[in-house]
């Protein structure tokens, strides 16, 4: 019997002793900090690396993209973002095919190459590390072409390998669209998933974009200081999260801001959405248990449009912004579903809302 060894994929080497770096610093294994190790550890720039050393094992965010905006120039992380996701799709393709025929691995082969292709004709360092991965995919399946060993092991073995890339792979994409603070998915997540609603036009009629912001917010902060508006953030969230279905996309779109894109609903079933989770924020109790201070009650406003009374993703933020807006004008603590004709103006002291 043959045994089959596997052509040895260097990816998840490269990628182990990066994410191992960049876990002793402390620093977020998000894609622009990850080019940054890459950088550092390929020694592209010595001053990068050393640099990148003196910071030592407690690097904040802030540190670590002053050097980034110094050695690698902000455009190019978007690029590495980019080919990320192209990069992950590739990856899922080759698992697929990894359990097919050996016809489908020379296919396969072929369409990496062009990859690779497509990545260097960025010609951006900050693609390197892209392109790399993709060359050595690109030899490891040929080498298992040639090599005519390839047994179900030798599969099984770089199915693993591959799985392992595309897990760490998700896992940044994962991280680069989440909020930190609340754990929800952030304004890049929700840029995306709101441009793509328009995509279906005979879904719009129940589909609807709620915007919730807390009431009185600023106050909060400026009583109790800065940490405890970030604890009361992480409550909002989590009292939103547990009062709606599990499908519902739910992010913090800035400060204390939240949004809610919720599919296959009418109206009035949105409004009773809204309003479920209005009451269960009002009525909680935000007591610090150790001092018995009560920061509360904590309150949210909420406004709403459906994607049929709105031409486009942006006229449906702003549609839903401006019944948030009416909900505001109106006294806060309270749902608003937006109607034709409403109107938001800027009038010296605040927004004016106009109903035709
Ligand atoms: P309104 O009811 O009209 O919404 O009043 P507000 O006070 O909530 O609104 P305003 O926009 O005046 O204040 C929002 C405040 O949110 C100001 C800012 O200091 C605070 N904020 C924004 N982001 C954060 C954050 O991440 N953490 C904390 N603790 N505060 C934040
Ligand atoms: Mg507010
Ligand atoms: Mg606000």
């Amino acid at each position: 019997m043959t045994t089959a060894v596997a052509p040895k994929v260097q990816v998840p080497d490269i990628t182990s002793q990066i994410l191992h770096a960049m876990r002793a610093m402390g620093a977020s294994p998000i894609p622009r900090n990850y080019h940054l190790f890459y950088e550092a550890y390929v020694g592209t720039n010595p001053d990068l690396t050393r640099e990148l050393a003196l910071l030592g094992n407690r690097a904040t965010q802030a540190e670590l993209d002053e050097l980034s905006a110094t050695f690698l120039g902000s455009a190019q992380g978007q690029v590495v973002e980019k080919a990320h996701v192209e990069l992950l799709g590739q990856l899922d393709a080759l698992l697929k095919l990894l359990q097919q025929e050996q016809s489908s691995l020379v296919t396969y082969n072929r369409l990496l190459g062009e990859t690779a292709n497509r990545i260097s004709s960025k010609s951006n360092a900050s693609s390197d590390l892209l392109r790399n991965a993709i060359v050595l995919l690109t030899k490891a399946t040929g080498e298992t072409i040639a090599s005519g060993e390839r047994t179900v092991e030798g599969v099984a073995q770089k199915s693993h390998e591959m799985e392992q890339v595309r897990r760490e792979l998700d896992e940044y994409k994962r991280i680069a669209n989440t909020d930190s603070l609340t754990r929800l998915s952030n304004r890049r997540a929700f840029d995306e998933k709101l441009s793509s609603l328009y995509d279906d036009p005979m879904r719009l009629p129940l589909t609807a974009l709620v915007l919730a912001d807390i009431d009185n917010f600023k106050k909060i902060n400026d009583t109790w200081g800065h940490p405890v508006g970030d604890k009361v953030l992480a409550s909002v969230a989590s009292v939103i999260r547990s009062n709606v279905r599990k499908d519902i996309f739910i992010a913090r779109t800035g400060g204390e801001e939240f949004a809610l894109i919720i599919e296959g609903n009418t109206p009035d079933e949105v409004m009773a959405m809204c309003e479920r989770v209005r009451r269960a924020l009002e009525t909680r109790p935000f007591r610090n248990s150790r001092t018995g201070i009560d920061y509360g009650p904590i309150t949210l406003s909420l406004g709403y449009a459906t994607g049929s009374q709105a031409e486009d993703p942006g006229d449906l933020y702003a549609k839903s912004d401006t019944a948030l807006y009416a909900a505001k004008n109106a006294g806060r603590n309270r749902s608003v579903l937006y109607e034709d004709g409403m109107r938001k103006d800027y009038a010296g002291k605040g927004w004016l809302i106009y109903k035709k």
